[in-house]
């Protein structure tokens, strides 16, 4: 199949050959031709699966086909860093269009959003909380909507977005073609899937979330107080290339950070307690390959999409099976090769057997002779914190009872306006 079969607007085409895509990704190939038709859809895809372009090519398509004034395209997503790369995606389709597109995050100032927003341009990429700030103004208002995305919806559960998400979705037209996505379905996501789509098309909702395939996955085995000491060893015997490495919680961030740079590897770390510009620019110079290193927590686990990322090494084991899975889907997007290393210690061998269950295969084990198990750990391992995402989840949940609006912001950093 080309892209050429769908029947794509020839400006859009041009982008996609510029872009260098060939051959539609199997989410592309399935989502489009109903989208083309007018379809909701409701697609179980992964990051990593092309799902940007299998919601923008349609709807851009139909904004070309019945061009009108204002914000027809509305897609809200729960990060910044995911918001930046969908609006990157959606100028670089729309480049040959004249397609106009702004982001809208928290963090940020909000005059040059608001100037967006008046200006009416045809594409809003935003996340929920800073959105509804503008929609509170005398500006904000949305009556032009006439597509709706709703990208990482089970992320947005996660961070507590869900009530701001609907409340965005009370001030959208109900005449509209909306496209959802989520990595996973629980009980919350589907009740909201069906509050908002019509007769949607179901797109691999029963596959089972999995890594990329051309992503060699490995762990080893290693005491907790030498995990800092192994990943100096992988990196000096360049076992690694460019990786970003994730930890459980901001401080971890810090602490390996700041050894790192303590022995001359240059690094950058991007967790919630950074400032927009800190991780925007943290981004930009891993993404230009100034640094070898991105320490982060799963502030950046899903979505972003970073070329030539040959490793990711998970310093700890994450809580949830699937953040395991989004975190490897960092590497080896569209069909590149790369390399997930797990660094395992004895406290967290049973939740990494849980995440061997879920997806369905051993993981190989290597190790290093001088990390062997067998070997005194250098300084005793920290006893298991509760990470941010689990205490959000927990709080999430406690929101869901109270119903309290300041409680259904919790879980972000930063005051309720994205991580
Ligand atoms: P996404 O899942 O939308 O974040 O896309 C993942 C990566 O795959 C991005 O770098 C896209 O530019 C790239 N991509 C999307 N569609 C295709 C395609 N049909 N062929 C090759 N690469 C693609």
């Amino acid at each position: 199949m080309t892209f050429n079969e769908f029947g794509l607007d020839a400006r859009l085409l041009q982008a996609v050959e510029a872009l260098g895509y060939v051959t539609p990704t199997p989410i592309q190939a399935q989502a489009v031709p109903p989208a083309l038709l007018g379809r909701d859809v409701i697609a179980a895809a992964m990051t990593g699966s092309g799902k940007t372009a299998a919601f923008l090519l349609p709807i851009l398509h139909r904004i070309l086909q019945a061009p009108k004034l204002g914000t027809r395209l509305l897609v809200l997503t729960p990060t910044r860093e995911l918001c930046v790369q969908i609006h990157e995606a959606c100028t670089a389709l729309g480049a040959h269009a004249g397609i106009s597109c702004a982001p809208i995050y928290g963090g940020v100032g909000m005059l040059p959003q608001e100037a967006a927003i008046q200006r009416g341009v045809t594409v809003l990429v935003a996340t929920p909380g800073r959105l509804l700030d503008h929609l509170s103004r005398p500006y904000g208002h949305l009556d032009r909507i006439d597509f709706l995305v709703v990208d990482e919806a089970d992320r947005m559960l996660d961070m507590g977005f869900l009530p701001d998400v609907r409340r965005v979705l009370a001030r959208l037209p109900k005449k509209r073609q909306t496209m959802f996505f989520s990595a996973t379905l629980p009980p919350e996501v589907r009740t909201l899937s069906k509050e908002i789509l019509t007769d949607a098309v179901a797109i691999n909702v029963e596959r089972k979330a999995l890594p990329a395939t051309g992503i060699a996955q490995a762990a080893y085995a290693v005491h907790g107080g030498a995990k800092n000491a192994l990943l100096l060893a992988l990196l000096k015997g360049n076992e690694v290339g460019s990786v970003i490495v994730f930890t459980r919680t901001k401080a971890r961030c810090n602490r390996l950070a700041d050894f790192l740079e303590g022995q001359g590897i240059p690094n950058v770390r991007i967790h919630g307690n950074r400032t927009q510009g800190q991780r925007s620019s943290a981004m930009a110079d891993f993404k230009a390959a100034k640094v070898r290193v991105l320490c982060a927590t799963d502030v950046v686990a899903r979505g972003i999409d970073i070329e030539a990322l040959n490793h990711v090494v998970n310093y700890d084991v994450p809580h949830v099976p699937g953040d395991y899975i989004h975190r490897v889907g960092r590497t080896a997007r569209a069909e590149a090769v790369g390399e997930a290393l797990t660094f395992v210690s004895p406290e967290e061998e049973a939740e990494f057997k849980m995440i061997e269950k879920a997806i369905g295969s051993k993981i190989e084990r290597r190790a290093l002779p001088e990390f062997e198990l067998t070997h005194k750990p250098k300084r005793p391992a920290e006893p298991r914190k509760l990470d941010e995402r689990a205490l959000a989840q927990q709080k999430a949940a406690k929101a869901g009872k109270k119903k309290s609006p300041e409680v259904t912001t919790w879980g972000r950093s930063d005051g309720g306006r994205g991580r």
